[in-house]
């Protein structure tokens, strides 16, 4: 007999819920515990997972076969082409292994819900108990109503209930202890999972040797170096979060998102963690950062929520239907010229360039660069939610709709769609000293002073047309009218 732990985006030992359970009970029949982690070039297909996210989820992999090697706990991965066949293949598994139990934790998109619902379904079939649980999320969906019994479609109610809900039951923040030494049996009766190793990526996300060695650099992988980046930012920069997270140049931020998405940090750690160093061991009150920055974890939260109760935002619609009209472009040099930051505004070049090169953008210049996609470009921001999460590390299907919905005004509590931020202006304010321009755009390096945010309207034209810098796609002014108009013509043909 033995007790499976099928590993999904929760790639930790730490403070993990459905890896605590089936540890848990494995201790209590003395039985071993197995883990799994199954990869399916098919789904990074269907999901867009950039190759850099399935680099770190690989390399993930290898500190945790590591770490539960070292107490004979097996992890078992396998490459499994067809997609389809996936639960056909676990079910092999658990019967080979005889595994009675088997835990995993939930995953909210409608593809892996679906999945999760079969496997309860064919396991029970055959005697076994499958147990999908609530842990990537801090409040689980479905927790908090509004005073009519209804779903939260707005942020800052949801999260004051979020708080509410979190401070009547403190306990829903205590770690999950990781599982114990499996029997001394263990390491010889699956000597085959131990002796194998972890596959490398499948064709369609391979990295090439210079991108495998930038990302290594630039995003060591596995739960010791989020935890240690969590303490870092606990430690020297959470206090002043709140007054300069805005600012890309600052690196202010935890850089954390991508330990959330590939769970490698449990949102509900970073939450805990972040309370414990308040001076009122809150989440509210106290530090004004660290009250900030936990409400910015509870987005993610949020986000989840929102693709939970509303999982038609997982097909490509908008979360506010009467968006459904609105006529896009569908420019495909601009939108090329958008992807590769060549637009001619240096603060949207800056940020695609950074997303191209570390595969992470700045909050901040999310918000940018959508924007700019949407409503200057009026792009459909569909393009722009797909080129993302081709490309960057932290990609998340629930953060990321949710952030494209918000610029595009499309989606659940956005930005009203007649507040169209004028790229300039976004620039002078949180690149004020053009620090973040400059670096990412090599061409603009020797422009100095004000003229960095718009080189061709403020005399630095002639460096920046020596260095190949182009001249901007669009008259931000001009374009501003036109979305105006196509979005109220849109929302004029309901
Ligand atoms: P910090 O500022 O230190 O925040 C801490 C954590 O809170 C983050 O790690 C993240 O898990 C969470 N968080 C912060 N801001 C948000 C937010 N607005 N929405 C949801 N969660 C948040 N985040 C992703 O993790 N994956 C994505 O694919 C993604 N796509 C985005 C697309 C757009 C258009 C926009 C506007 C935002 C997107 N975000 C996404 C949210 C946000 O930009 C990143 O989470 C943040 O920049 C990560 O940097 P950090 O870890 O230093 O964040």
């Amino acid at each position: 007999e033995a007790v499976v732990h099928w590993f999904k985006r929760d790639l930790r030992t730490h403070d993990n819920k459905g890896l605590s359970l089936a540890g848990q009970l494995a201790k209590k029949y003395n039985i071993p515990l197995i883990a799994m982690f199954i990869v399916s070039p098919q789904d990074y297909q269907a999901h867009f997972t950039s190759p850099p996210r399935v680099d770190f989820e690989l390399r993930t992999l290898e500190v945790l076969k590591r770490d539960l090697g070292e107490k004979d706990i097996p992890l078992f991965v396998e490459t499994v082409e067809d997609r389809k066949t996936v639960p056909a293949r676990l079910l092999e598994l658990f019967e080979k292994w005889g595994a009675k139990h088997v835990f995993c934790n939930i995953e909210y998109e409608v593809d892996e819900l679906r999945r999760e619902a079969k496997m309860t379904k064919k396991c029970l079939e055959r005697g076994i108990d499958f147990t999908a649980v609530h842990d990537d999320v801090v409040v689980a969906p479905g927790q908090l109503h509004t005073q009519q019994g209804k779903q939260f479609s707005v942020y800052s109610p949801w999260s004051r209930a979020w708080i509410a809900h979190l401070h009547a039951n403190p306990d829903m923040l205590n770690a999950f202890e990781a599982p114990g030494q499996n029997p001394p049996t263990a390491r010889e009766r699956f000597k085959d999972i131990f002796d194998t190793p972890i596959p490398s990526a499948p064709e369609n996300k391979k990295l090439s040797e210079e991108e495998r060695k930038r990302f290594t650099h630039l995003w060591p992988a596995g739960e010791h170096e989020a935890l240690e980046r969590l303490e870092r930012f606990l430690n020297q920069k959470i206090g002043v979060y709140k007054s300069t997270r805005n600012f890309p140049a600052a690196n202010s931020t935890a850089m954390l998102s991508v330990h959330h998405s590939a769970g490698t940090l449990a949102a509900r750690t970073a939450v805990r963690s972040a309370r414990d160093v308040n001076s009122t061991k809150k989440l509210d009150g106290g530090n004004e950062g660290i009250k900030g920055w936990i409400s910015e974890v509870a987005w993610r939260d949020f986000y989840k929520h929102v693709l939970s109760h509303w999982p038609y935002v997982c097909m490509h619609k908008p979360f506010k239907y009467e968006y459904t009209n609105i006529e896009w472009e569908y420019d495909a040099d601009l939108f090329d010229k958008w992807c590769r930051g060549v637009t001619g505004f240096p603060i949207v070049d800056a940020a695609m360039r950074q997303l191209n090169h570390m595969g992470y953008m700045h909050n901040r210049c999310r918000m940018i660069v959508a924007s700019f996609l949407a409503k200057d470009l009026l792009i459909d921001w569909r393009m722009g939610e797909r080129y993302f999460m081709e490309h960057l590390i932290d990609g998340d299907f629930a953060s990321n709709n949710g952030g494209w919905g918000f610029s595009a005004s499309t989606g659940v509590d956005p930005q009203p769609y007649f507040r169209i931020f004028n790229p300039l202006l976004q620039s002078e304010k949180f690149d004020a000293e053009g620090d973040y321009i400059r670096k990412w755009v090599p061409e603009l390096a020797e422009v100095e002073g004000k003229a960095v945010h718009d080189p061709y309207g403020r005399g630095a034209g002639v460096v920046a047309e020596r260095n190949g810098y182009p001249r901007p796609v669009v008259d931000h002014k001009e374009s501003r009218g036109r979305a105006l108009k196509r979005y109220k013509d849109g929302l004029g043909r309901e």
